[in-house]
């Protein structure tokens, strides 16, 4: 009963270090080698898609796959405000704006009612461009959230972008896993999506991430600008590229985790199911969202209290117990560096991110560990 419990811990228990040793044995650190390819290949496969691209990162990843798609400086790109800043920052990277839009408060993403009641009320068609009014700025892309590893609704959403012209990259960072209507990650609907395997992240390289899509061509495109845009193998570049390539090391780390994909998914879920069963019914809280059509990765689990100030006490609590409980997202409009962004009102957004508590998660947690999160929840809100 002793120890801090941490929040979200990699879990390294396979073929990890054997992977690291056979990288220094075979002389292959850098961004060419076997691991590369292989990661690139069991990363497409799980998340049903043509292809995947390994990057240096998750915020690299949707910095290079928007690039791709045409996201030019000046232009904005829709991405609900109740995200991680890395899905901004992807944008500003960009040149572009992101165009922050209230939440869907079953699933914490994109609100299909919203993004179409927007787009239709606040654009106008120049020339081929989708234009937003106010600002005088092209409409580029659309960036769905996956939020906590749950799907947005991406048939909705995929219809609405496709009504407009707009290609959807998703932020599937750590969405690893989950499936929306029987389909992975990869086959939602978007162009291309982007994952992270950072270290909190259900399946982790230490860092990194993919871009997976099926369009042959645009991944040939995203391959070759995260690759300084070399052409041939002097010194030939045909636009300005990146450095954005996931090294043989990380891959190693990386293919040993997809090994043991599936374990570490159901690993979440079970964490996620245990919470459920045992804290929805207390007062004062609930579950995170679970909408019947999707199956959720759970990269995070934890509770939504009815107010600011139980959360508040409910991670006072739990931190006093030995437990690393934390706030989520806090908006991207309420960032400095995005204050001026055009965004909707953003009620759901407001309400909602003081009011979460993410609770320990971390794949190999174990029952007694489970069990003491549990009733210190219970002891914090007097059930
Ligand atoms: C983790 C995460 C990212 C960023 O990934 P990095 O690999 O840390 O760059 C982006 N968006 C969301 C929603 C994430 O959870």
């Amino acid at each position: 009963m002793t120890g801090t419990i941490p929040l979200c811990i990699p879990d390294l228990g396979g073929n990890e270090g054997r992977y690291l040793q056979e990288c220094v044995d075979t002389n292959f650190v850098s961004s060419v080698g076997p691991f590369v390819t292989r990661f690139e290949a069991m990363v497409a496969a799980h998340a049903g898609s043509a292809g995947a691209v390994a990057t240096s990162a998750g915020t690299t990843a949707l910095h290079v796959a928007l690039v791709a798609l045409g996201v030019a400086p000046g232009d904005l790109v829709i991405v609900p405000s109740f995200s991680f800043i890395a899905s901004a920052n992807a944008i500003a990277h960009c040149g572009a704006l992101p165009w922050l839009v209230d939440i869907d408060p079953a699933t914490w993403t994109l609100a299909p009612a919203l993004l179409a009641q927007v787009l239709e009320r606040d654009c106008e068609r120049r020339g081929g461009a989708l234009v937003h009014r106010a600002s005088g700025r092209r409409v580029a892309a659309m960036m769905p959230v996956y939020t906590l590893g749950l799907p947005a609704d991406m048939d909705a959403i995929v219809g609405i972008a496709d009504r407009h012209g707009l290609p959807a990259v998703a932020d599937a960072a750590a969405a690893i896993g989950a499936t929306c209507k029987g389909r992975p990650i990869g086959a939602l609907g978007a162009r291309l999506s982007c994952l992270s395997f950072n270290g909190n992240k259900t399946i982790t390289a230490g860092g990194g991430g993919a871009v997976v899509g099926d369009d042959a061509e645009l991944l040939a495109l995203v391959r070759h600008l995260t690759t300084t845009a070399r052409v041939g193998r002097d010194y030939d570049h045909d636009r300005v590229g990146f450095n954005y390539r996931m090294t043989n090391v990380t891959a190693a780390v990386g293919c040993a985790q997809m090994e043991r994909v599936e374990a570490l998914v159901a690993a979440k879920r079970r964490i996620r199911a245990a919470y459920d069963a045992a804290l929805a019914g207390l007062p004062g809280i609930g579950p995170f969202p679970a909408p019947p059509w999707a199956k959720s990765a759970a990269w995070f689990s934890g509770v939504v209290a009815d107010d600011a100030a139980l959360a508040e006490r409910l991670r006072g609590r739990l931190a006093a117990d030995g437990i690393e409980a934390r706030r989520f997202w806090k908006p991207i409009h309420l960032q400095p560096p995005f204050a001026a962004a055009p965004r909707t009102a953003m009620p759901v957004a407001e309400g909602l991110w003081q009011r979460v508590v993410i609770l320990p998660c971390s794949t190999n947690l174990g029952d007694d560990a489970l069990a003491r999160v549990i009733a210190s929840v219970n002891a914090a809100v007097g059930g």
